[in-house]
């Protein structure tokens, strides 16, 4: 394995520590039905729970294009565009470490999402 491609590993593999941890602590504070409240206070919470939920759900998706890094760099894929196969730069790595797009590729896509939005 490259150095490159070992740099940017364990880059994802810290990453991905660190979001399983915030998953863990949000899905232990989503979990805290123990004591009865009254009203007011569960109307609250619920919607710290939705708050919650929510970024449980953002968590779950960085995890997966980490986990799709991750497998990219095993299958030697990593540094090359998922969509027209040009090399990805190493500084748009360093800023995005789990982007499967090159710059042409990621700008003409955020076009067409712009572009079905309007
Ligand atoms: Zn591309």
């Amino acid at each position: 394995m490259s150095k490159n491609l070992e740099y940017f590993r364990n880059k994802l593999l810290t990453l991905k520590e660190e979001a399983e941890k915030r998953l863990q602590a949000i899905e232990h504070d989503i979990q805290h039905e123990d004591t009865p409240k009254d009203w007011e206070d569960r109307a609250s919470e619920t919607e710290n729970d939705e708050t919650l939920e929510s970024l449980a759900l953002l968590t779950e998706r960085e995890l997966e294009q980490i986990n799709a890094a991750l497998a990219r760099i095993d299958e030697g894929s990593y540094f090359n565009c998922s969509e027209c196969g040009a090399p990805i730069p190493e500084a748009r790595l360093e800023l995005l470490p789990y982007t499967t797009l090159c710059v042409q590729c990621a700008e003409l896509l955020e076009k067409r999402q712009r572009g079905l939005a309007t």
